[in-house]
């Protein structure tokens, strides 16, 4: 949806965002959240993974060349396409923001500040270095931020490297979180420098999430993030989501075959962008959801299972035959519109922060199945904090898929948490409206960019 803006305050604000779905989404929601309220929004993208700029008539592109680009790699969750993408557009970087910050002294229209994903390691020393103030934008969750930040006491207390027959024990310094949840070493170097980046000239951290839904953990992250002031101006996907497709076009066949379904009747399932399982988990998720006999809408894009481009042949014959019209498989799905669904019963996701503040969001209880980094502490927060969820915590097999999608779809235990989240999506929305904490917060920062260009005044 494209909003209006209210008023043009003449100042830009420069987006810088990591090129995967779950970042640059709520990235440019922002943008699009920060366009209404008057500024110039320029994003900054690698050509790797980008969004189509005529979609998002909102806001200018600049694009920087980068090695995953012209390698043609496909998108993984491994952090090292991370480490690669830091080392090569640093110096792109440095010249495209050098630029837009020519062009806009020529425009007369300033430069407020920068805003960028923490996991770019960079571009604090290089806003410092071009004399522009930076914000970051933490796309995940608040546990997972202070897990990273605790990562080098957790060294010190001797929990890594991470023992197989510690797995079940709490971790005492970050309730409710449990040994199974930690990331492994190797992921720690770029975790211990993504809050290096959060705190480096850093005037502030903005967070996709709101207060109602994380506040005791909100007072730990003011502890670890002292002076830096903190916005949650969440969920972002409501208040300001971008135009268009949600970044990729999707068909309407879900939303017909659902149509057809009783209310909360139908469990949806996605594991997000990234995971990837393998053949025999596939056919474990495929068996559990046939075994259920709930209607199930199931996504099986490209890339789900570990070096496959298609799933198409893997489906077993007599998995095909026990369908009936009870399941849908797709390869994408609307997610927010699906969410949105009345027949929509439960969802059975990987707990990305998006997938699972958007379920939150349309009071969608949940089967927790992470596969790794925050997905572990969003999981355990929607489970023991929240208690909107149940988690598989034995693996994919299909007799445990069978009786959790029982658990959630058909028994008091479910409908319990239905009743739970739909008191939370309520504060979701709440939240939202004038005076709720998000819209409150999202006044502040506007206030905060506007100071940067000392254009406080210029707003009515
Ligand atoms: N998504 C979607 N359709 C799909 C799968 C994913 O629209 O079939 C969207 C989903 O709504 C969410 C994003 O992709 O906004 C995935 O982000 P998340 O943080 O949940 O997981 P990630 O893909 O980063 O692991």
């Amino acid at each position: 949806m494209e909003k209006k803006q209210e008023n043009k305050l003449c100042c830009r604000v420069v987006l810088f965002p990591q090129p995967y779905i779950g970042h640059i989404t709520p990235m440019l929601n922002l943008g699009n959240a920060l366009h209404h309220k008057g500024f110039s929004i320029n994003v900054i993208h690698t050509r790797f993974n980008s969004p189509n700029p005529t979609e998002f008539p909102n806001f200018n592109f600049h694009f920087i060349e980068d090695v995953l680009s012209k390698a043609k790699t496909p998108l993984s969750g491994s952090l090292d396409t991370i480490t690669i993408l830091n080392k090569s557009c640093l110096e792109p970087f440095r010249e495209c923001l050098s630029q837009i910050l020519e062009e806009a002294s020529k425009d007369k229209e300033p430069v407020a500040c920068l805003i960028s994903d923490p996991l770019w390691e960079f571009t604090g020393i290089v806003a410092d270095q071009l004399n522009v103030p930076r914000l970051a934008l933490r796309t995940g969750g608040l546990l997972a931020s202070i897990l990273y930040e605790s990562l080098p006491l957790l060294q010190e207390k001797g929990y890594f490297p991470l023992q197989d027959t510690r797995k079940e024990e709490p971790v005492l310094e970050i309730p409710p979180l449990k040994v199974k949840d930690l990331p492994p070493e190797r992921d720690h170097d770029v975790l211990v420098s993504m809050v290096k980046e959060t705190k480096s000239n850093c005037q502030g951290i903005i967070c996709n999430t709101f207060k109602e839904l994380e506040g005791p953990t909100l007072d730990r992250v003011h502890g670890a993030f002292l002076a830096t002031p903190i916005f949650l101006i969440g969920p972002l996907h409501k208040s300001s989501p971008v135009s268009k497709s949600n970044l990729v076009s999707t068909n309407e066949s879900s939303i017909t075959w659902l149509n057809k379904h009783a209310p909360n009747s139908v469990l949806y399932v996605s594991f997000g962008t990234l995971a990837a399982v393998s053949k025999e988990q596939f056919l474990e998720v495929a068996w559990g959801l046939a075994k259920s006999q709930q209607p199930f809408l199931w996504v099986t894009r490209p890339r789900l299972i570990n070096g496959l481009e298609k799933n198409d042949e893997l489906f077993p014959e007599e998995f095909l035959e026990t369908l009936n019209e009870r399941g849908h498989i797709v390869t994408w799905a609307p997610q927010q519109q699906i969410l949105a669904h009345p027949a929509i019963g439960g969802f059975w996701t990987h707990c990305g922060w998006n997938s699972t503040i958007e379920s939150i969001c349309e009071g969608v209880p949940m089967i927790c199945f992470p596969f790794f980094g925050d997905q572990m502490m969003n999981a355990r927060h929607v489970t023991d904090v929240l208690k909107v969820g149940l988690q598989l915590e034995k693996g994919l097999e299909r007799q445990e898929i069978n009786r959790a999608i029982r658990r959630l779809m058909v028994e008091k235990e479910g409908q319990e948490m239905r009743e739970r989240i739909t008191s939370l999506k309520e504060k979701a929305d709440h939240c939202l409206v004038k005076g709720g904490s998000s819209y409150e917060s999202s006044d502040q920062l506007t206030s905060h960019i506007l100071s940067f260009c000392g254009a406080e005044k210029m707003k009515s």
